[in-house]
């Protein structure tokens, strides 16, 4: 028998990148809310399992590769689109400027709620101050300064 997940199971990837779900127990609001710079920003935790979202450095890393990436797919569409029909300039307006702020807000949603869960999954951590504090004073090095002060303190 599989193993009982303690909630309704995990989505996919493709899934919880799509609808903003929590990669550990499936709620959404993965994003603080569906509209402008809401639809992109991570809500601090889950509202009901309560993971820390703000724990996973996620970043804004994928923004300007996408931009690019969009904006080049958007600009050679409008040039397909003038060499084919040379529609009247507010055309293009129309068109190109709500399909650009809407490609990239859906494309930015779709990577950074992947790479959420791609971390949650690969259980991927930021080395924190506690992990370097804790490699500094192994036990080894404690062992080895007792030592050098019984050496050379006075009896
Ligand atoms: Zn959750």
């Amino acid at each position: 028998m599989a193993e009982q997940p303690q909630y309704k199971g995990r989505p996919s990837l493709l899934r919880a990148a799509l609808f903003g779900l929590c990669p550990k127990c499936n709620e959404p609001g993965m994003f603080v809310g569906t509209m402008s710079i809401d639809a992109v920003q991570f809500a601090p935790k889950c509202s009901r399992c309560g993971l820390d979202y703000d724990g996973f450095n996620v970043g804004d890393g994928p923004a300007a590769f996408l931009t690019m990436i969009i904006g080049t797919i958007l600009i050679i569409l409008a040039m397909l689109l003038e060499g084919a029909a040379h529609p009247p300039i507010w055309v293009h307006a129309l068109l190109w400027i709500p399909l650009t702020i809407i490609g990239t807000v859906f494309a930015l949603r779709l990577a950074k709620g992947m790479l959420l869960t791609l971390e949650y999954q690969n259980k991927a951590k930021e080395t924190g101050r506690d992990d370097i504090v804790g490699m500094d004073n192994g036990g080894v090095d404690n062992a080895r300064n007792d030592n050098i002060g019984k050496e050379n303190g006075p009896e």
